[in-house]
């Protein structure tokens, strides 16, 4: 290696462990840019000043220079100061109240008081922490305190004492309950496409629940297909939601038609959705599922009027003539389509997993009706008939609730109500409201971030 080689290589050794030393040091623990180069210098220039006064002997130690820049917010209120600090990542509290101008002994005391509530350790990056301060004679600022949300509903606050000692406390946050819009497209299912973009499983849950009574989201739920979304939900200091949500409004457009649902209080406590003419999704079972019929035969013990002795007849019995229509009584799956002896011609649907719905003496199917059909509820599923042990034409109606027969006029379900008359005026105010609310977050929501993957779909035409 020649002299001048090594000389090259020697400056670039010197001028290398120079930068790094400067990269280093400009570094330092901040995230902020423009402060890594500034922090450690102002701490330097305000510690000397305290070092060697006898904290105890004062009420407040007064900061010179106080770091305003690192806080993401600042407050002042009749005297009392309050800036807001953002732990970034592998940061401690320690230092950051140490890079805001606090003397190491008073932040000693400070995280001493606060270990009693919490390991400082453990706060996770992102957090939020307020420090308190006063401001005295000259504007000369002191360091009363702080506080941090341990939980999205519990705050530890550090206040200082007057004798100089710290004290912690805990309390309980009051949190703000914040209405969130989202329109979206379905790409992949319903659940998933709400999940991506942001609507809690459980609102979606409920909207599945709600829905299920009209449509059949395995088979008529597309892609492509748009739904809208409003809910209720708390949210912590970060604006993120904790805990359950509530759905106040949603709408679900399948192949062109749409379908709103708005949530109404039936009874104390007691919530249902209704449709934007105000009635009751939920539907219940038809109590007859034909029409022009009488009952003939009631549920309960009676003497049979061909086997001649006294039995349960487990179902209620409507006189019709052959060939009348008979309806699903609500939206199932055709469990059983057959002969089934004493029954005759038979169908049994399932409405879900506990509850179905038989029918029998059937002269003939509905067309293309088999086992595994899927029916809506109302539409026609066979004809009155008089097969199997039957006196005369008529329709044996069950309904099973886990397999046993309960008395189909009996069996309580949802009340199918409608609104009307004040209660529906006071619906179709508050159905505005919804919407304009509703409107009103979307276009906040566009204006705050353009979304580029989930780009909101265009408003349903009402
Ligand atoms: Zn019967």
């Amino acid at each position: 290696m020649s002299v001048n080689r090594l000389g090259i290589s020697v400056f670039l050794l010197i001028a290398g462990v120079c930068f790094a030393f400067v990269y280093a040091f400009a570094a330092g623990p901040r995230p902020e840019g423009a402060l890594r180069l500034f922090g450690p210098v102002v701490q330097a220039l305000i510690e000397p000043a305290d070092k060697g006064l006898p904290e105890e002997t004062l009420a407040v130690s007064p900061i010179a220079a106080p770091l305003r820049t690192v806080f993401t917010s600042e407050k002042e209120q009749d005297g009392v100061i309050r800036r807001t600090l953002v732990l970034a990542q592998g940061e401690t509290l320690t230092s950051r109240l140490v890079g805001s101008g606090i003397t190491r002994t008073e932040t000693a005391k400070a995280m001493e008081a606060l270990r009693a509530r919490m390991n400082p350790r453990k706060i996770p990056s992102g957090r939020k922490v307020v420090l308190l301060f006063r401001r005295g004679e000259g504007g000369l600022e002191s360091f009363t305190g702080l506080e941090l949300r341990k939980t999205p509903v519990k705050l530890v606050s550090v206040e200082r004492l007057s004798e100089g000692k710290f004290k912690s406390r805990i309390k309980d946050i009051v949190l703000e309950k914040r209405r969130f819009a989202v329109r979206g497209v379905v790409r992949n299912g319903i659940y998933e496409s709400g999940l991506k973009n942001g609507v809690p499983a459980g609102v979606l849950n409920t909207m599945i629940k709600t829905y299920s009574y009209m449509v059949d989201f395995q088979r008529e739920v597309r892609k492509g297909d748009r739904f809208e979304v409003l809910y209720e939900q708390a949210t912590d200091d970060e604006g993120k939601g904790v805990g359950a949500a509530t759905l106040i409004y949603a709408a679900l457009q399948v192949g062109g038609k749409i379908m709103p649902a708005y949530r109404v209080a039936v009874l104390k406590d007691s919530y249902e959705y209704f449709n934007a003419a105000g009635r009751s999704i939920r539907k219940s079972l038809l109590r007859t599922p034909l029409k022009a019929a009488r009952l003939t035969s009631k549920f309960g013990m009676r003497r049979h009027p061909i086997l001649g002795y006294s039995r349960m007849h487990k179902g209620v019995d409507f006189g019709a003539p052959i060939g009348t229509p008979i309806y699903a009584a609500g939206a199932g799956l055709v469990e059983y389509a057959g002969a089934r002896s004493g029954y005759g011609r038979y169908i049994r649907l399932r409405h879900n997993k506990r509850v179905s719905t038989a029918y029998a003496h059937l002269s003939r199917f509905a067309r293309g009706l088999t086992r595994g059909t899927r029916v809506k509820q109302g539409q026609v599923i066979g004809y009155v008939g008089k097969t199997g042990i039957a006196t005369g034409p008529h329709l044996h109606y069950e309904v099973l609730i886990d397999k046993r027969q309960v008395n189909p006029l009996k069996v309580k379900v949802a009340t199918n109500a409608a609104l009307s008359g004040t209660q529906l005026a006071a619906f179709q105010d508050w159905r505005s409201k919804v919407h304009s609310t509703f409107e009103a977050l979307i276009a906040e929501a566009q204006g705050a971030v353009k979304l580029a993957q989930n780009a909101p779909a265009a408003a349903f035409s009402r």
